[in-house]
């Protein structure tokens, strides 16, 4: 599944093909995605400038004067800029012509979106799906000290806290085991029992792992542009998401795999406490 570092390395490759074009059209292969898609979303864009792209947690945003156009890989998605010629392949749902070449979606499982949030409606923060989302990590808001505040009444394992959203976005599963292996934090912790000292050291480790990832993802930028460019997921070398039973790489010991809120969730008993 995507998650912040591969949408934010997706909107740093595309918007050099974007920002500054017009749009000439749009092609809708399908009703929808996880939602309709929106009416007369042709109409809406073509001839009109796109101003910037951003992204707030999973969500890019490309905008213009009018308003936003919001777009959500879900379970599968992936994004590629290609020359007008290349024939649609089954599930390539989304086209957005821009100048001579493509902005194309492609998502198998249909459970991205293509949303649309006019101006008039106000800015786009308010959306519906945007408005109840936390800080961003990579953000100056994040800090070890707005963590601790935002968890002094949550009972919750700090696992689960992470990925609820509503305090931090873009911990997703694979960056929260990460996390709270790189800070020392057992994933069962209740959160309102984690000192601000140690979320010193989570934050810490947040920012450092999700940069890490955006860093990386940059290196395969060019697989976002072109006919056989591949989803750009990046595949790193964690520590212990997905590592179950081998050995920790700090002190050996078996890594450790339970499940908290039907996710799966992946420490180090003896490094994390
Ligand atoms: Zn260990």
């Amino acid at each position: 599944m995507p998650e912040l570092p591969e949408v934010e390395v997706t909107r740093r490759g595309v918007a050099p093909y974007l920002e500054g074009q017009v749009v000439s059209g749009v092609v809708l292969r399908h009703t929808g995605l996880r939602w309709p898609f929106p009416a007369a979303l042709s109409q809406t864009l073509a001839g009109r400038t796109i101003r910037s792209t951003g992204r707030r947690g999973k969500y890019l945003l490309i905008h213009f004067d009018h308003g936003t156009l919001i777009i959500h890989l879900g379970m599968s998605g992936h994004i590629r800029i290609l020359p007008l010629d290349v024939p649609p392949q089954k599930h390539d749902h989304f086209d957005m012509t821009v100048g001579n070449q493509v902005l194309r979606l492609t998502d198998p499982r249909r459970f991205g979106a293509v949303l649309w949030h006019a101006a008039e409606e106000g800015t786009v923060d308010h959306h519906l799906l945007l408005r109840t989302l936390g800080v961003e990590p990579l953000e100056s808001l994040f800090t070890a000290q707005w963590l601790y505040s935002q968890t002094r009444g949550r009972r919750s394992a700090i696992k689960q806290v992470l990925l609820a959203g509503d305090i931090v976005v873009g911990v997703g599963n694979i960056y929260a085991s990460e996390s709270l292996f790189r800070a020392r934090i057992n994933p069962k912790t209740p959160a309102h029992r984690i000192s601000l000292q140690r979320y010193e050291r989570l934050a810490q480790a947040i920012r450092e792992i999700l940069a890490a990832a955006i860093e990386q993802g940059g290196s395969t930028l060019k697989d976002f542009i072109g006919v056989n460019g591949q989803s750009g997921y990046f595949q790193q070398n964690y520590f212990v998401y997905a590592r179950s039973g081998e050995p920790c790489r700090i002190c050996n010991a078996p890594v450790r795999q339970i499940v908290q809120g039907q996710r799966s969730t992946f420490y180090c008993a003896n490094c994390q406490k």
